[in-house]
C-alpha cells in the first residue's frame, strides 16, 4: 500500500503498516461472521492548503490507498447527481447512485479494489455476492482487462446474474446461502492466490464507498443527516468515514448524523449496534440487497457508532415498496427496493427536517423487478382501435 498509510484494528486497536494485500487484523482477525479484526485505514495529514475542489480534481487520491488515478477504471464511477427537491413541503437532497456504470453504489468499491489490483499485478479478483457486488466487479473488471470470479447463492436475482455473465465474469452459483459463498470465496483466494473483494473483509471496499461523502461535501457542504440503506453496513461505514476524514482535515464544519435504515425483517445490524447480545434471527425482506442475517461490517459500525452521531430506523417491506413507487411517480427516479428503504426511512422521519438531509439512492429499479410484479397490474393487450382504447381507459362513451 502507499507509504504513510497505516491501519487500526477496530477490535484490539493494533495499529500497523498494512501488507499487500491486507484483509483482517493479524492479531485478532477471525473470518467467522460477523468478521472480527476489521481494519480502519489512516492517511497522513493532507498538505496545507488542500481544498475540496483540489481533492476532487485529484480523484481524491490523497485519501485513497492508490498510487495513481490512472489505475482507476476508464468509466465514470461516482460523480453522480445530487438533486435538491421539495417533497411534502420539506426540502431534501437525493444522491442518485443508480447512475453508476453497472447501476449500483457497489461500483465505488469495485473501482478502488480493481485499481489497487492493477497497481499490484493481481490479475484475478473474486467476490462473494448476493448480486450487485458481483455484477459491479464483473463490469469494472471488464473495463480493466481483469478477470472477475463471482460466487453467488443460487437464488440471486436473475438480472444481476445476467449482468455478470454478459460482462464476461466467471459466475459460480452455489447450492447454499451467502455465508457459503463467502467462505468458498475465501478458500478460493487462498488456494489460487486470487485477490478478494468481499465486502468489509477487504478494507478497500470501505475506502471506495466513502467517495460519495466527498462528492456530497463538494455538492452541498456538510448535510445534517444522511439516510443510508443498510445491509452489511459497508456503505454506511464508508460514507461515515468519508465525512470523518473531511472533518479531521478541516474541510467541513461538522460530521453529519448517519440515519441507518434497515428493513424490519432484516435489522440485525441496528439490533446489535449497541448491545453485545449477538442475536441474529434469519433475515427476510423483499429488498434483497439489504437482506443480511449476520452483517459482515458490524465491528466497524460499532466502532463508529460509539464515537459519532447516528439514528436508526426500520421500515416494513410494504413501506419500502410504497416508497420506491412514490419516488418513481413523484420524482422520476426508479430505484431498487433497497434504495426505496432509505427513502421510506426519510418519509417516516416526519417533521424534524432542516432541509439538509441527503438520501442515498443506491441502485437502479431495473435490477430487481420481481417484487414490483406483485404491486403493479400489467394491462391486458387491446385491439388497436379507438373504441377499444376508450373502453380500456374506462370511458366507453369516448369521453376522455
Ligand atoms: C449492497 C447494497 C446496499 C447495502 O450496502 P451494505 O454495505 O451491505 O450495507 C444497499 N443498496 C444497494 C442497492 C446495494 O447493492
Ligand atoms: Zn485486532
Amino acid at each position: 500500500m502507499r507509504s504513510g498509510i497505516t491501519c487500526t484494528c477496530v477490535d484490539c486497536g493494533h495499529t500497523f503498516a498494512p501488507d499487500d494485500p491486507q484483509y483482517l487484523c493479524p492479531r485478532c482477525g477471525d473470518r467467522a461472521a460477523p468478521l472480527r479484526g476489521l481494519l480502519y485505514l489512516n492517511y497522513p495529514a493532507l498538505a496545507a492548503g488542500t481544498t475540496l475542489d483540489g481533492l476532487s480534481c485529484a480523484d481524491w487520491l490523497p485519501l485513497l490507498p492508490l498510487c495513481s488515478a490512472g489505475s482507476l477504471p476508464p468509466l465514470r464511477v461516482g460523480r453522480t447527481p445530487l438533486y435538491q427537491r421539495t417533497v411534502d413541503g420539506r426540502e431534501v437532497w437525493l444522491k442518485d447512485d443508480s447512475q453508476n456504470p453497472t447501476w449500483s453504489y457497489k461500483d465505488r468499491a469495485s473501482a478502488v479494489v480493481s485499481a489497487y489490483a492493477h497497481e499490484h499485478g493481481l490479475k484475478t479478483i473474486v467476490v462473494a455476492s448476493t448480486g450487485n457486488a458481483g455484477s459491479s466487479l464483473a463490469g469494472i473488471c471488464a473495463a480493466q482487462g481483469q478477470r472477475a470470479v463471482v460466487i453467488v447463492p443460487a437464488a440471486a436475482p436473475e438480472a444481476k446474474l445476467m449482468q455478470a455473465l454478459c460482462y464476461g465474469a466467471t459466475v459460480v452459483r452455489v447450492d447454499g446461502n451467502y455465508d457459503d459463498a463467502f467462505e468458498l470465496s475465501l478458500r478460493a483466494s487462498e488456494a489460487y492466490g486470487w485477490y478478494n473483494r468481499n465486502t468489509a473483509f477487504n478494507p478497500l471496499t470501505i475506502e471506495g464507498k466513502k467517495t460519495a461523502a466527498f462528492e456530497i461535501a463538494c455538492q452541498m457542504g456538510a448535510p445534517d443527516r444522511v439516510f443510508v440503506p443498510v445491509g452489511d453496513g459497508v456503505i454506511a461505514a464508508g460514507v461515515w468515514k468519508g465525512f470523518i476524514e473531511l472533518h479531521k482535515a478541516g474541510l467541513i464544519d461538522k460530521i453529519p448524523c448517519m440515519a441507518l435504515v434497515q428493513a424490519t425483517g432484516s435489522a440485525n445490524l441496528v439490533r446489535n449496534l449497541a448491545s453485545q447480545n449477538g442475536e441474529f434471527p434469519p433475515a427476510h425482506t423483499l429488498a434483497d440487497s439489504i437482506c443480511v442475517t449476520v452483517p459482515r461490517n458490524l465491528g466497524m459500525m460499532r466502532y463508529l457508532a460509539a464515537r459519532y452521531p447516528f439514528e436508526t430506523i426500520t421500515v416494513s417491506d410494504g413501506a419500502i415498496m410504497d416508497a420506491a413507487l412514490h419516488l418513481a411517480q413523484t420524482q422520476g427516479l426508479f430505484v431498487e427496493p433497497a434504495a426505496g428503504a432509505a427513502w421510506a426511512g426519510w418519509l417516516a422521519g416526519g417533521g424534524s427536517s432542516s432541509g439538509r438531509d441527503v438520501v442515498l439512492l443506491t441502485g437502479s429499479g431495473l435490477k430487481d423487478i420481481a417484487p414490483l410484479r406483485r404491486r403493479m397490474t400489467m394491462p391486458a393487450p387491446i385491439r388497436p382501435d379507438l373504441d377499444a382504447l376508450s373502453c380500456a381507459l374506462g370511458n366507453p362513451d369516448g369521453d376522455i
